[in-house]
């Protein structure tokens, strides 16, 4: 008998390809909702919002001053008499020739005049007369009808995802509700035997090796944040039948069930023989760190995505490829992420062989600095840091070496 040959290790697949393979899975759901654009936040457009008028709609002033035609002013100190007031909101009639109107912010600019003096540069007569001070530029403080939007464009486009600044764009052309695609469904639950909840159990009382459910926090946040309707499922213990239930259960009405923890190949990791009995499951070892195991599987017309449980790489892992599995999953065109170039003001003397995310907050200086404890179980280091320097394999850093900083903020919505 031959000794047994043991199993190469599988090489770690790299992120970027994980990425790839994810998204690959993912169809745009289907369905779509018309909401209120009071309630649009974050949701994604189903449809381009063509602009049915010009922003403005006409030519109108940016200052309080006086409209005229720049011909009759053209020597400093004229003087013309103020032939009508016009508010903002109300309708001008032309401007007389060889007068001035009297206008206001955001009041229409009358017919034939060509420049606004700004108020400080004139002097008004008590008999209604106005001396122009300065010269006016032809166009001078003239905001110009469809300078914001013109008639007939796209204002914004099927795949944006509305912001406070888009809800207030759609509204300036007039749409009162937009249409978004619906929500996606996700279940989310934790597995652990350790796990107890807050506000459940007592600090007091916690058993010998228990732990808060962290984890379940941050994810239903972050679901929540980036349009989800989540079903939540607290917690299923550690036992094969106990997960094909849940399993079993989440998969009726969701468009994803979403897990963390259990997802090792440790004999009380029961997610992969339990999603393995009802769908498919494909366990990627990824190269990246906080991270590596991550687990996508189909459970009937469900997607399965099981995340690691150390809190640290449970959110790295979600804001990485959960994030942009998700905003495809609702058919957004923008989900890459923007790293920043940002001088390192800390010094890595080794790199890790995998490709690593550390965790790290901008200073005032303009740099970058690092949290002291990057051990994927300790969650302070994720509040304190605002972003994630992401360091290629094996690379050292040195003081003032520039790196890639992606910044959280920007990807925890
Ligand atoms: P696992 O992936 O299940 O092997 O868990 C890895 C580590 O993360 C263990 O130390 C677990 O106790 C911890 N952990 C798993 N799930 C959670 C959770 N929901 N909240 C906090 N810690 C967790
Ligand atoms: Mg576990």
């Amino acid at each position: 008998m031959t000794a047994a040959t043991p199993t190469p290790r599988a090489p770690l697949m790299p992120l970027d390809d994980a990425l790839a393979r994810l998204l690959e899975h993912v169809r745009l759901i289907e369905g779509t909702q018309t909401v209120s654009t009071f309630d649009a936040d974050g949701r994604v457009l189903a449809r381009d919002l063509v602009s049915p008028l010009q922003v403005p709609p006409q030519d109108n002033s940016s200052m309080d001053g006086y409209a005229v035609r720049v011909a009759e002013v053209a020597n400093e100190g004229a003087m013309l008499p103020v032939s009508q007031r016009i508010p903002a909101g109300s309708a001008a009639q032309p401007l007389a020739e060889g007068t001035a109107a009297r206008i206001f912010t955001g009041a229409p600019v009358p017919q034939g005049a060509d420049a606004i003096v700004m108020q400080e540069d004139t002097q008004a007569t008590e008999d209604g007369r106005v001396t122009i001070l300065r010269v006016p530029e032809p166009g001078q403080w003239i905001r110009r009808s469809g300078e914001d939007v013109r008639k007939g464009s796209v204002v914004l486009a099927a795949g944006d995802r509305m912001t406070p600044a888009s809800m207030g764009l759609a509204a300036s052309i007039g749409c009162g509700r937009v249409e978004v695609v619906r929500r996606p469904r996700v279940a989310l639950f934790s597995t652990g035997d350790e796990l107890a909840m807050p506000g459940e159990v007592a600090p007091a009382d916690m058993k010998p090796g228990a732990i808060y459910n962290s984890n379940r926090f941050f994810l239903r946040a972050l679901l929540v944040r980036l349009g989800c309707e989540v079903g939540d499922m607290g917690i299923v213990p550690d036992q094969r039948d106990a997960t094909i239930a849940a399993l079993t259960k989440a998969a009726r009405n969701c468009d994803l069930i979403l897990t963390s923890g259990g997802v090792s190949v440790g004999e009380e990791d029961h997610i992969k023989p339990a999603v393995q009995s009802l769908g498919t499951l494909d366990l990627w070892q990824i190269a990246m760190k906080p991270g590596k195991p991550f687990a996508y599987g189909r459970v009937n017309n469900t997607h399965f995505i099981g995340l690691p449980g150390n809190p640290v790489s449970s959110l790295v892992t979600f804001v990485l490829l959960v994030r942009p599995f998700l905003l495809k999953l609702q058919g957004a065109t923008n989900i890459a992420m923007r790293p920043i170039q940002l001088p390192a003001h800390f010094e890595l003397r080794r790199g890790d062989k995998r490709r690593e995310f550390l965790r790290a907050r901008r200073n005032a200086e303009g740099g970058v600095e690092l949290f002291p404890n990057q051990s994927s179980g300790v969650l302070t280091s994720a509040v304190w840091a605002d972003g994630l320097v992401d360091n290629p394999p094996g690379r050292t850093i040195a003081r003032g070496d520039m790196v890639s900083f992606l910044p959280l903020a920007e990807m925890l919505g």
